[in-house]
């Protein structure tokens, strides 16, 4: 009698996994079926073109009771799956921050799920342990940044700034790992400063980590959407004179609006001061620092106590993948280590455990995909294509220059271009040019996605509506940036 654990058939096996030969022959129709994808992906529309609620309405509100054969699945990714994406890999994609996977990175993905290693305790995972301190060494060496500071892979930037931050809190030595905050009246308020361009996800560490909204407080900014270093000393200043403790500062290398550069020397200096913490949030443009024209970038970080950055931003890395780099692991540990007896090992004082850095207790095994991308470029291939990214926005921010219908709306230190456009327009008075401007740029934007041939997002400057073409698609040429340029003019023909 056949064993049913191993018995095929189409809707899989009764028992255990899909057997060992159905494994390889779906897997290489896979690996084809994405080798198409990326061979056609710009005949897809990059935005996806459906509307809220359609993709749902489509798939079966109930689980299927039996297995279904893997033709009948991966046939329902293109009838409905496809066309509900917004293809992130296309080469025109400039919206947001364009990243992009890369077949190193897919391949290294690939693996970690066949191993499917939960990161917690180095004898649950000392691959992905040990591989991880040594391909973020490499890649602190790659940036250029000091030897003091250790890397360690979270998720998201989003989460690697919030255990920055809690790291730092740590070190205010008042006990808040231990008694909490709230019911205490010996503590004063504790306050987070970065600037008004700082991303979203510091205030809402500020909140997760029960400091409250107002325990941030939002630096202005230059012209050029920079931190005014003067009036965060100032700040700093009355906060201390109120009763406050001052405890971190928040310096961001490329903010997510501008890919504006704060003065991190300027400020290094202001924390050293006052011996507060500096967390740099450089989750976009980080990566550019592995371009060696481009590492002064970083000047002062060298002295920062933390620092995130993406390598799923700009490192061609599969999301997701953030690095936290942290001169202070000690206090890292202490905020977040609580080893229970299941979890206790012998080797436990000689090693690294993962669960000892953070909220989570399992981690997946992501440093593999990132040694993978770095052996298959190599430092340099990585750099040549940051440099390439830097050149077509720059070659797309003179076009604009010389239009007299267009204008740059900040300077471009990487491959982000914010511009708009800026015909005559008329109107009663300058408030209602404004308007109708704004308008017409948002209209400009949604006629381009519209076409579903480039994919571009907005920000908001000074009061005034901005388009932003980001630049770092591993796939993208200069083909892509000039077709997206066309598409722009066609569109301000049209409105206009
Ligand atoms: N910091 C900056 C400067 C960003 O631009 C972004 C996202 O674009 C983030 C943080 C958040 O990144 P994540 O999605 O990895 O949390």
């Amino acid at each position: 009698m056949s064993d049913p654990g191993n018995r095929t058939t189409d809707s899989g096996p009764a028992l255990g996994d899909m057997s060992v030969e159905e494994f390889r022959r779906h897997g290489h129709q896979i690996v084809n079926w994405i080798s198409d994808y990326f061979e056609n992906i710009e005949k897809l529309p990059v935005l996806a073109q459906i509307e809220p609620g359609e993709l749902k309405a489509a798939l079966p509100s109930s689980p299927p009771p039996q297995g279904e054969a893997m033709e009948a699945i991966l046939a329902d990714v293109d009838r409905l799956i496809v066309p509900a994406l917004t293809h992130w890999s296309h080469p025109s994609f400039f919206a947001y921050f364009a990243t992009s996977t890369s077949a190193p990175g897919i391949f290294g993905e690939l693996l970690s799920a066949a191993f499917d290693v939960k990161g917690m305790l180095w004898r649950t995972s000392p691959a992905s342990t040990e591989l991880e301190e040594v391909v973020l060494d490499w890649l602190r060496q790659m940036m250029g940044l000091d030897a003091g500071l250790t890397g360690f892979v979270y998720d998201t930037a989003s989460v690697s700034s919030m255990h920055a931050i809690a790291a730092a809190r740590e070190g205010v030595e008042l006990r808040i790992r231990e008694e909490g905050m709230s019911g205490r009246a010996d503590l004063p308020l504790l306050r987070v400063y970065a600037s008004e361009q700082a991303h979203s996800s510091i205030e809402k560490a500020i909140i997760t980590l029960g400091l409250g909204q107002r325990g941030l407080r939002k630096i202005p900014t230059d012209a050029e959407f920079r931190m005014e270093a003067k009036a965060l000393g100032e700040a700093i200043e009355e906060d201390k004179r109120e009763g406050f403790l001052p405890f971190c500062v928040v310096a961001t290398v490329g903010t997510t609006s501008t890919s504006s550069i704060d003065p991190v020397r300027a400020i290094v200096e202001i924390c050293k001061q006052h011996t507060m913490w500096l967390h740099v949030d450089a989750a976009y443009a980080g990566s550019a620092a592995v371009v060696p024209e481009l590492r002064h970038i970083l000047d002062g970080c060298e002295r920062a106590d933390s620092f995130v950055v993406n390598p799923h931003k700009w490192l061609f890395t599969p999301f997701d993948l953030s690095v936290l780099y942290c001169r202070h692991m000690d206090l890292l540990r202490r905020a977040f280590s609580l080893v229970p007896e299941y979890l206790r090992t012998p080797e436990q004082e000689k090693v690294r455990s993962g669960s000892d850095y953070g909220i989570q207790l399992g981690r997946r095994f992501r440093a593999l995909k990132l040694w993978m991308i770095i052996r298959y470029f190599g430092h340099e291939g990585l750099a040549a294509r940051i440099r390439e990214h830097c050149r077509l926005a720059r070659l797309f921010a003179s076009w604009v220059d010389a239009a007299p219908e267009w204008e740059l709306s900040a300077p471009l230190p990487f491959a982000l271009v914010c511009f708009r456009a800026c015909p005559q327009v008329d109107g009663e008075n300058n408030e209602e040019r404004a308007r109708q401007l704004d308008a017409l740029n948002e209209a400009i934007m949604h006629g381009v996605n519209g076409t579903g041939d480039a994919f571009l997002s907005h920000t908001k400057l000074n009061d005034k509506l901005v388009l932003r073409l980001s630049i770092g698609n591993i796939r993208t040429t200069e083909k892509h940036v000039r077709r997206v340029w066309e598409l722009l003019n066609e569109q301000l023909a049209l409105l206009c």
